[in-house]
């Protein structure tokens, strides 16, 4: 009775017993009690904030139990993933380690619900205890399903799993209201030839301070590691700009997403020089995510109906919804304006 998860190896036992402290036994002997699993079996993964084991049950099948570390230092540099979060307004520094992990533990599974709900492929969020997350295994028998960047495939693949990632990324944003944060081929599984996104306790509402840098990051990672494999991909700055431009809507996604993937198909794979420097400058500029932010929207306005400056300048017309001359709400997206009258 007393030794029902079965640990396989001693590697297993030694990483195990780092995380297995009193407390954790506790909940895990709770979910074993309440039948939620029936026991705890091979360790999946092992990592800096969390190790993942492989566990049973018969009320769900397959499930992968997440155990969050209670280790101080990891989670410090974790704070500016709270910031300007409106649960933690009073302080989250205040906060000790053992609550902290809590609120990650938390924000996980809220997060995996508000993505599991809009249709995502995550994993399916089935209960939380303390600091133990229990979700749906992805992968067959006990074989976990690949991680992207382990992933063999081929170019074409490649193409598949990267526009079947831009049609989750735009949901993600636009419907679940939610900047993962942390999208890499690191945290994404490969399940029967779908692409599965996971590890979601750091992600942030659009509101978040950092939430507009954070997605651009995101939309680099993938946007490299795609075009890496040999994958037609726009690039990151217009795969952002999809994802985070206000007029594109349920009603006109599948013909905005048409013409990206057109412009994918038209372009040249190596950068040119002006491209690379183009994204450059895009990577480090500040854009505002509303009018507030807008440094001088007056001048921006002035020299737009001037002709002294081309709508394609502006990167933060889209974000905050206005139309190209900047005189009124969008109604149609940028990416569906006719031929480019931009010369350069
Ligand atoms: P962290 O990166 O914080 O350690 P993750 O949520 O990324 O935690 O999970 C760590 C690893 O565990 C993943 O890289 C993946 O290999 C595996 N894993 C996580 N969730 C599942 C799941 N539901 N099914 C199968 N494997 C999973
Ligand atoms: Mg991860």
């Amino acid at each position: 009775q007393q030794n029902r998860y079965i640990k396989r190896d001693k590697d297993d036992r030694k990483t195990a017993d780092k995380v297995l402290d009193k407390r954790t036994a506790m909940i895990i002997h709770k979910y074993i009690n309440n039948e939620d699993i029936s026991g705890v079996y091979g360790c999946i993964s092992t990592g800096k904030e969390a190790n993942v084991y492989y566990c049973a049950s018969e009320k769900y099948g397959p499930c992968a139990l997440k155990i969050y570390k209670t280790s101080t230092m990891v989670f410090k540099d974790r704070d500016k993933y709270v910031t300007g979060d409106y649960k933690f307004r009073h302080g989250y520094a205040k906060h000790n380690s053992r609550k902290k992990i809590l609120v990650w533990a938390e924000k996980e599974f809220s997060n995996l619900h508000k993505l599991y709900s809009a249709g995502l492929r995550v994993p399916e969020p089935l209960k939380l205890r303390s600091h133990l997350l229990l979700m749906r295994f992805l992968g067959h028998e006990q074989d976990p399903a690949p991680l992207l960047k382990d992933l063999k495939m081929s170019s074409k693949v490649a193409t598949e799993l990267y526009w079947s990632l831009v049609l989750d990324m735009w949901t993600m944003y636009r419907v679940c209201r939610l900047v993962h944060a942390d999208l890499s081929e690191f945290n994404l599984l490969v399940n029967d030839g779908q692409i599965f996104i996971i590890d979601v306790s750091q992600s942030v509402t659009p509101e978040h301070p950092h939430a507009i840098d954070f997605l651009k990051k995101d939309c680099f990672n993938i946007t490299e590691f795609f075009r890496k494999k040999g994958a037609q991909t726009v690039g990151f700055k217009d795969l952002f700009l999809f994802i985070v431009d206000k007029s594109i809507s349920h009603e006109n996604k599948d013909e905005c997403f048409v013409k990206l993937k057109q412009k994918a198909a038209a372009r040249d794979p190596n950068l040119t020089n002006e491209e690379k420097v183009d994204e450059e400058v895009f990577k480090g500029a500040f854009i505002p995510q509303n009018l507030g932010q807008v440094v001088d929207f007056e001048r921006d306005y002035y020299e737009m109906k001037m002709g002294q400056r081309h709508s394609d300048d502006l990167d933060y017309q889209p974000i905050i919804g206005m139309a190209p001359d900047l005189s009124s709400a969008a109604t149609v997206p940028r990416i569906l304006h006719g031929p480019e009258s931009h010369t350069n």
